[in-house]
C-alpha cells in the first residue's frame, strides 16, 4: 500500500484554469499561485439568488487514532462529482504546529485527499505567515507605544496581546520581553501562541469583506487603560497597516481533489481554543458556484460544530441543509473506556480483534453528538469511516443503533476507493439536505453571557452546572459593563472528551464545567471561558512527526505522511 504522499505525489492534476472553470471562474478571477494552487479574486463573489446544498461534516469525540472528518470531506467531494454534480470541498489549512508535531499531514488520506498536499501542509499562498505578521505587527505596535511614553495610558499589567509563531514551542509560552537596556523595550512578562490560536486568525474567517476585517482588527482589545477602559488596535493606530498585511490572505486558496473537484483551503483557526471552521467567505463562493459544499468544523460536535452553528453561521446567516457525523469503529471502542491509545503508537492488538460489543459500549458518545445536532435542528447522517481492520459485524452495530434512533446512516470507503466507495453516504446525504433544515442556536445574544456560558456546558457538553473562579466572574460582569454583553461565548475546552477531562470516555452527565479564566475576542466578536488546563501554544512530543521527514536530494519531500 503506498503512503498518502506517495498517492498524492503520483497524481495527475488538472490545470487551475479547469478547476476554476468548474467553479465558473474566469482567468482574470483566479490568481495562479505555482501551477496547482490558485488565490479566488473577491471579485468572483457576486450576490446570489440561488445557492448549493451546505452539508457541515463534523464527528464524534476525537481519539488520538484520527476518525476521517477530513478524509470523509473529500471522499463525499469526490463521491458528489462523480454522482455529476458540482461538487465543492471546503477546509481549514493545516497549522505546522500540528504537521511537525503529532499529526503529520491533514489533506485527507488514500484516495480522498486534496492535492497537492505539500502545499496544503506546508507554507501554502503564506496566509499563516501573513497572519503571525499582522498579529506581531500589533504586538512590536503595543511595546512601542509603552516606550514611547505611553500616551494612552495602558496598564502593562493588562496586557492580553502576545506574541504568535505557527510552530509547537512550549519553550515560548511564558517569555519577559524588553530586557537590556533603555531603548530596548519595557520589561514585562508575555507569551507566545500558535498562530492558529491568533484572534487574527479567527477574524480573516469571519469577516465578509475588506471593510468588515478592516473594521474587526480596529475592535481588538489589547489591555486596558489605567481607568479601565479597553485599548484597541484603533486606538494605537496598527488596525489599518494589519489589514494590508492581510489583503491577500483574505481571497480563498482554491486546489483540487484527487478526483478534481474545486477545493477551496482557507484559514485554520483551532476547534478547542477558537472557531475551529475555514471561512465564511470561502463557503459562500462555494455555495454560489456549486451545487453542493461540504464543509469541515474542527474536532467533536461538542467544538467545532457548536461554533459552526453559533458563531459561523449567525455570522453569514447561511444555513446548514445537513450534517454529517463520522464515526469509527475503533473510535467507539475507545469510547466504550476498555481501551487506551496514545499518538504514534501502535493499537493494542485485543482492539483489532471482533467485538461487537466493545463497540455498542461506545455508542453512548455517538449518541451525545447526534443529540447536539438534533437540538441544532439540522438533518444527520451517520458516516461509517470503514478501516481494513473493521469487522462487519462491528458496522452492523452503528448502523442498527442509527435505524433505532431513525438517523440515517452509510458505510463508506472513500480512503481505499475515492468517490466510487462515497456512493451510498452521497445518497444519503442529498436524501438528508431535502429533509428541510430549521437552524436553532443553543443560546440568543441577549442572554446575559454567563447564562450563555450555563447554556453550552448544560445543553451541549451534558454538565450539570459552571463553576467559576472569583476572577473569571468578575471579568464577566466587567466585560459586559464595558458593552460586550451581546458577545457570543466560546468555550475553551479539551477536544478529548465531552467534558473538561481529557481522559473521560463516553458522555458523562452530572459534571461541572470549571472555569478558571474568561479573555475577550472583541475583533473577532467573541468572549472565550477557558475551562481547565487549556494551552494556547502547544509542545512537541518526545518524537514529533518531524524526525520523520526529509528532503531528497532531486528536492522530494518524504515523510510528510
Ligand atoms: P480528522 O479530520 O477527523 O482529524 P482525518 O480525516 O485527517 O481525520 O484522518 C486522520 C488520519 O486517519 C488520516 O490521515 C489517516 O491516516 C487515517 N484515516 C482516516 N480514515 C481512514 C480510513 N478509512 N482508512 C485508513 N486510514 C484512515
Ligand atoms: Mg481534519
Amino acid at each position: 500500500m503506498p503512503s498518502d504522499l506517495e498517492i498524492a505525489q503520483g497524481a495527475t492534476l488538472r490545470p487551475m484554469t479547469e478547476v476554476g472553470a468548474l467553479l465558473g471562474l474566469d482567468a482574470d478571477e483566479l490568481e495562479p499561485f505555482g501551477r496547482h494552487a490558485a488565490k479566488v479574486e473577491l471579485s468572483a463573489l457576486h450576490e446570489s439568488t440561488t445557492r448549493g446544498r451546505y452539508v457541515v461534516v463534523t464527528a464524534v469525540t476525537p481519539t488520538p487514532l484520527g476518525e476521517g472528518k477530513t478524509t470523509t470531506t473529500v471522499g463525499l467531494t469526490e463521491g458528489c462529482g462523480l454522482a455529476g454534480l458540482r461538487a465543492t470541498a471546503v477546509l481549514r489549512q493545516p497549522s505546522l504546529g500540528p504537521v511537525f508535531g503529532i499529526k503529520g499531514g491533514a489533506a485527507g488520506a488514500g484516495l480522498a485527499q486534496v492535492v497537492p498536499m505539500e502545499a496544503m501542509n506546508l507554507h501554502l499562498t503564506g496566509d499563516f505567515h501573513a497572519v503571525t505578521a499582522a498579529h506581531n505587527l500589533l504586538a512590536a505596535m503595543v511595546d512601542n507605544h509603552l516606550q514611547h511614553g505611553n500616551a494612552l495610558g495602558i496598564e502593562p499589567h493588562s496586557i492580553t496581546w502576545g506574541r504568535v509563531l505557527d510552530m509547537n514551542d512550549r519553550a515560548l509560552r511564558n517569555i519577559v520581553v524588553g530586557l537590556g537596556g533603555r531603548l530596548d523595550g519595557v520589561p514585562r512578562q508575555s507569551r507566545f501562541d500558535i498562530t492558529a490560536a491568533s484572534e487574527v486568525m479567527t477574524i480573516l474567517s469571519l469577516s465578509a469583506s475588506i471593510g468588515d476585517l478592516r473594521a474587526r482588527l480596529g475592535r481588538i482589545v489589547v489591555g486596558f487603560d489605567r481607568d479601565g477602559q479597553p485599548v484597541t488596535a484603533e486606538d494605537l493606530h496598527a488596525a489599518g497597516a494589519m489589514a494590508v498585511l492581510l489583503k491577500d490572505a483574505l481571497r480563498p486558496n482554491l486546489l483540487q481533489t484527487l478526483e478534481g473537484q474545486p477545493a477551496l483551503i482557507h484559514c485554520g483557526p483551532f476547534g478547542n481554543i477558537a472557531t475551529g471552521n475555514s471561512s465564511i467567505l470561502a463557503d459562500r463562493l462555494g455555495l454560489q458556484r456549486s451545487d453542493i459544499v461540504i464543509t469541515e468544523a474542527g474536532f467533536g460536535a461538542d467544538l467545532g460544530f457548536e461554533r459552526f452553528v453559533n458563531v459561523k453561521c449567525r455570522t453569514s446567516g447561511l444555513t446548514p441543509d445537513a450534517a454529517v457525523v463520522v464515526v469509527t469503529v475503533r473510535a467507539l471502542k475507545v469510547h466504550s473506556g476498555r481501551f487506551t491509545v496514545s499518538a504514534g503508537k501502535p493499537l493494542p492488538p485485543e482492539m483489532l480483534e471482533e467485538s461487537p460489543g466493545d463497540v455498542a459500549a461506545g455508542l453512548a458518545n455517538l449518541a451525545h453528538h447526534l443529540d447536539i445536532v438534533a437540538a441544532a435542528g439540522v438533518p444527520a447522517v451517520v458516516a461509517i469511516n470503514a478501516f481494513p481492520d473493521d469487522h462487519p459485524s462491528e458496522h452492523a452495530v452503528i448502523e442498527r443503533f442509527a435505524h433505532q434512533r431513525g438517523v440515517r446512516v452509510a458505510i463508506t470507503r472513500h480512503v481505499a476507493e475515492g468517490g466510487v466507495g462515497a456512493q451510498d453516504l452521497v445518497r444519503e446525504v442529498l436524501a438528508a439536505t431535502q429533509e428541510g433544515s430549521h437552524l436553532r442556536y443553543t443560546y440568543d445574544l441577549e442572554d446575559a453571557l454567563e447564562v450563555k456560558l450555563r447554556k453550552l456546558a448544560t445543553l451541549v457538553y451534558g454538565a450539570a452546572d459552571v463553576e467559576l473562579t472569583p476572577a473569571a466572574a468578575a471579568d464577566l460582569r466587567r466585560f459586559a459593563a464595558l458593552g460586550y454583553a451581546g458577545l457570543p461565548v466560546l468555550v475553551a475546552k479539551t477536544h478529548l472528551s465531552t467534558t473538561a477531562t481529557p481522559v473521560d470516555r463516553g458522555a458523562p452527565t452530572g459534571w461541572v464545567l470549571p472555569i478558571r479564566e474568561v479573555r475577550l475576542a472583541a475583533g473577532a466578536g467573541y468572549v472565550y471561558a477557558l475551562a481547565g488546563q487549556m494551552q494556547t501554544m502547544p509542545g512537541l512530543g518526545a518524537h514529533p512527526a518531524a524526525e520523520r521527514m526529509d528532503l531528497t536530494d532531486e528536492g522530494r519531500i518524504v515523510g510528510l505522511f
